[in-house]
């Protein structure tokens, strides 16, 4: 039996390590957290409990899939439920809208809100439509381990077909007249952590996954999906170390022969996978000798995606005008994106807040969950931000004050994340939550390949790699990767 080595136990990992137990392999996965699920993490505390990291689930079925393929049942281990009029958008002047995977209740807004917006309504879900399926067909489900991989017609035909020297900011322009309507589906790009004034347009397919797929919540939490994986990848004999820190990989002739823990134990693996973002990874655990292909240089080169800053807040009772998903825009967000840009913070923020309890009071039974997101620059290169975290959430708190939420007044619990902690706990590149910026036409696709174009037994899965970052993404990477190195051995 072969014995296949996982570093890091992000979505990534878990999902490579489940696919490649259900396909026969002997599978170690090494941890450095305590817990597993990486950027999906649970923090409970005084009785709320808060889902860091992915709050928007987005493409169920690729998370079920993963344990059907595996021979399980998905509803054994987590269940999803549908949010149909998903988010609420608040602007400075008063005004709010949902957003919905409902095509009539966005009609009807739209008719009130954009009347030009309402009558392109049907061809903009068209256009969006086409543009995931695109993606889906050519890009989603398989590992990218070379330049020659983007030479297929197929895949070139694709890649011109989806608009790439369009923003996504002019894409929606063609369809939308509202700028708030406009602002809305342009916050899309901060889910793969860019900005829409640069970003190509062929991430409007995550406006699809919202507006005709949909949102989803888990029972109980999202972090319910991570804790999912694992008991799946014990059930299927997966060997799960946490607290276990992969130093360095012992490479020789161009195969990994061992991966070295803190502790120094070495361990023997036929096939390494390393989850942890690569950009970090990568070069931390194999020196530079052994990777002329993705030397320290080329690294420096990658422009991180954006970072954040999050407050977790526990409060007494509940704030009836605040909604599950619930999104307090800024009243220039060009300006915001550029001072992001130019690594600074911007002082007047979007403010993204989640509050689970909303559908799920359960979680939450003595007041509201409040996880509030807030774009931020990633990390200096040198020194850390001066930034002080206790200025910044006030101005955080005041903003949101001035749309009528207190929560200052109501506040129980609290948790501070900068960038620095987020790039610390995870191991993130720089802070970043979603890997390399997809800022560049040329980023859109081009980014770190799923194996070492070095060293023969070595892949990489997850957020910084192929297909991209955000959570099913990242589950597709681990199952992508973990079917390539099925399908070497002669299997799948
Ligand atoms: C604040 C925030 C909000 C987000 N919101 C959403 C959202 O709403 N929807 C969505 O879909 N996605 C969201 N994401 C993104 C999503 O969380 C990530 O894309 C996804 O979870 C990344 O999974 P991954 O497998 O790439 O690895 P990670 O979660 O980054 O896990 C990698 C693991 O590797 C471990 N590791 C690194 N180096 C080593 C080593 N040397 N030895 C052992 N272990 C190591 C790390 O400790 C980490 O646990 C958000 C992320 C953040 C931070």
């Amino acid at each position: 039996m072969k014995t296949v080595a996982i570093i890091g136990g992000g979505l990534g990992g878990l999902t490579a390590a489940i696919t490649l137990a259900s396909s026969g392999y002997h599978v170690k996965l090494f941890e450095k957290n305590s817990h597993f699920g990486g950027k999906m993490l649970a923090v409970d505390q005084e009785g709320y409990h808060f889902d860091f990291g992915p709050n928007t689930i987005t493409l169920p079925h690729v998370f079920q899939n993963v344990l059907e393929k595996a021979g399980l049942n998905p509803n054994h281990y987590f269940t999803f439920e549908k949010l149909t009029h998903h988010t609420r958008n608040t602007f400075s002047d008063g005004l709010s809208f949902d957003l919905s995977s409902s095509e009539s209740y966005m009609t009807n807004q739209l008719k009130q809100l954009d009347p030009k917006g309402a009558a392109k309504y049907k061809s903009f879900i068209k256009d969006i439509e086409k543009l995931y399926s695109l993606s889906n067909q050519h890009f989603f489900h398989r590992t990218f381990q070379s330049w020659r991989d983007y030479l297929s017609p197929q895949l070139g035909n694709a890649l011109r077909k989806v608009k790439p020297t369009r923003t996504l900011h002019d894409f929606y322009e063609q369809y939308f007249q509202n700028p708030r309507i406009i602002q809305a589906l342009d916050r899309y790009a901060t889910y793969i952590g860019s900005n829409p004034y640069v970003a190509p347009a062929t991430f409007a397919m995550i406006a699809y996954l919202e507006l005709v797929d949909g949102v989803y919540y888990t029972k109980g939490g999202n972090t319910n999906i991570a804790k999912g994986f694992v008991h799946a990848a014990k059930d299927l004999g997966v060997e799960l170390y946490a607290n276990a820190k992969v130093r360095q990989l012992h490479v020789h002739q161009k195969q990994v022969e061992g991966v070295v823990l803190e502790n120094g134990e070495t361990i023997e693996a036929d096939e390494v996978i390393i989850n942890g973002d690569l950009l970090k990874a990568y070069p931390d655990l194999v020196s530079e000798e052994h990777r002329p292909h993705f030397s320290n240089q080329k690294v420096r080169e990658f422009e991180p995606s954006i970072s954040g800053f999050v407050i977790l807040a526990g409060l007494e009772g509940r704030i009836p005008d605040l909604h599950h998903h619930h999104v307090f825009f800024s009243g220039n967000y060009k300006k915001e994106f550029k001072q992001i840009e130019s690594g600074h913070y911007a002082t007047e923020p979007t403010i993204y807040i989640c509050t689970s309890s909303k559908v799920d009071p359960d979680v939450s039974p003595n007041g509201d969950n409040c996880f509030i997101l807030v774009n931020a620059p990633p990390t200096s290169v040198g020194e850390d931000d001066d930034l002080d975290p206790e200025e910044y959430k006030q101005v955080i708190y005041d903003r949101l004050k001035s749309f009528g939420i207190d929560i200052q007044s109501k506040l129980k619990y609290e948790q501070v994340w900068t960038p620095e902690d987020i790039r610390d706990k995870f191991g993130a590149f720089r802070g970043s939550l979603y890997g390399p910026a997809s800022n560049r036409k040329v980023d859109a696709f081009a980014r770190p390949f799923n194996r070492s174009q070095d060293i023969q037994n070595l892949y990489f899965a997850g957020g910084s790699t192929h297909p991209g970052g955000g959570s099913p993404m990242v589950v597709l990477s681990g199952k992508n990767v973990a079917e390539a190195i099925v399908k070497k051995h002669g299997g799948g």
